[in-house]
């Protein structure tokens, strides 16, 4: 007989794309997998991976609407899909950007939560719309069962005022919620979490020094299990150089630019976000393989954009260790992190005086897998631990919907 299965949908909704995946309900294994990309502009596609098998149509997806009945016709799909009625999904869990400072945690979505998700868009104009919409949509389309809001700044909650606080007038803190709050937080909880497990000790033991090197950079300082420090602030913007955003500046520099240059505050804005960072230096590309490939055949701008990323995430190593009193781990993840033993060799060398030491063949040989790269020993732990945000939504969400006892 056919026995039903209990999965558990996550959704990232974006502005023009849908991730979505069905995880069964112990979180142990991903049952299907898929994305609608390019909603309401020209050659939309709706792509899948359920049970080991791809599908993949391209097809006008005008609204956010459509992109809902694409997944739901691709995952009840008699041949491609992975379930067989809607009934299956036990609970959703919902990938939301912006918690602003009322949200501490992952929580059920009601009615007042998703008000407050609205009060927060300010602080998120491109990402809060659209995660509200996804929870619009799904919550039409399951009305029945527990929805969950994982927020990405949430894990940052935890920093202490003088950490969070900007050195501005104080009333700007208090009457417009100017503050640092931080992102990437769902994936700097799975890698410190992960990482303890990987170590064999309990996360309250540790200080750990998250680097999270993709097209976006987080680092963030983790001590016992909680954030209390991170370098993206109020925007996603601050902190390391990223593929192609400045990072850290002079403020002042944006005052040259307007006076003395005459640009406009979008053109300014575009330049700091849009052209800056691994694209601005190389002047090449945005992409660490391209800028690896290109400095190896002897591209100067492509090397030195490589030393520059590398020597801001070694400041805010030092920093961080710094600020939580020690390092115990440092652990590599997201795109770069994962996948570039380059990189983590120019970052860790000179940081033996904090107990990092790396392993050159472990560090060679890790790629986009778990793996400890640091010298057997060594005093500070260093490692890769591939990031997966869908994963620690899905174990919030069963947690909260009071599901999957044995969730892992
Ligand atoms: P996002 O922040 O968009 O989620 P990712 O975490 O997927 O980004 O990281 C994307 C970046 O990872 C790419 O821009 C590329 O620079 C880098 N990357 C991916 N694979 C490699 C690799 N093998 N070597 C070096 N860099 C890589």
């Amino acid at each position: 007989m056919y026995k039903i299965p209990e999965v558990i949908l996550t959704i990232n909704c974006g502005s023009s794309t849908i991730k979505y995946q069905l995880f069964t309900t112990d979180v142990r294994e991903v049952v299907a997998k898929g994305m609608v990309s390019r909603i309401g502009e020209p050659g939309s596609t709706v792509e899948q991976e359920a049970r080991g098998r791809q599908f993949r149509q391209e097809r006008p997806v005008p609204s956010h609407h459509q992109a809902f009945e694409a997944a739901v016709e691709f995952l009840l799909h008699p041949e491609h899909g992975a379930i067989r009625a809607l009934e299956e999904i036990e609970a959703v869990g919902h990938r939301a950007v912006h918690g602003g400072d009322l949200f501490f945690e992952s929580t059920l979505i009601t009615d007042e939560v998703v008000e407050k998700l609205e009060e927060l868009v300010p602080l998120a104009p491109l990402h809060n719309p659209p995660n509200l919409v996804g929870i619009r949509e799904a919550r039409a389309l399951l009305p029945g069962v527990p929805h969950v809001a994982a927020f990405d700044t949430s894990f940052h909650q935890t920093m202490p005022p003088k950490a969070y606080v900007y050195p501005l007038p104080y009333d700007y803190y208090l009457k417009h919620r100017v503050r640092r709050y931080g992102f990437h937080g769902t994936s700097c909880r799975y890698v410190s979490r992960r990482a303890a497990e990987m170590l064999g000790r309990p996360a309250s033991e540790l200080k750990t020094v998250v680097c999270h090197l993709g097209n976006g950079v987080t680092m963030a300082a983790v001590r016992e299990g909680r954030s209390v420090d991170t370098s993206i602030g109020f925007a996603t913007f601050s902190g390391v150089m990223m593929g192609t955003r400045s990072g850290d500046i002079d403020p002042g520099l944006i005052f040259y630019l307007y006076r003395r240059l005459g640009m406009s505050p979008e053109a300014i804005e575009n330049v700091l976000y849009k052209e800056s960072g691994l694209l601005g230096v190389s002047g090449v590309s945005n992409d660490m393989r391209v800028i690896e490939e290109r400095a190896r055949a002897g591209d100067e701008r492509c090397r030195l954009a490589m030393e520059m990323f590398a020597y801001m995430v070694k400041k805010y190593v030092g920093a961080y260790a710094a600020a939580m009193g020690g390092i115990d781990a440092l652990v590599f993840t997201a795109g770069i992190g994962e996948n570039s033993p380059e990189s983590r060799g120019l970052v860790c060398a000179g940081l033996g005086f904090l107990g990092i030491e790396l392993d050159p063949a472990a560090n060679d040989l890790a790629r986009g897998r778990e793996a400890i790269i640091g010298r057997p020993g060594g005093r500070t732990a260093v490692l890769v631990v591939p990031t997966n945000e869908e994963k620690m939504i899905a174990l919030d969400t069963m947690r909260l919907a009071g599901l999957g006892k044995n969730a892992g």
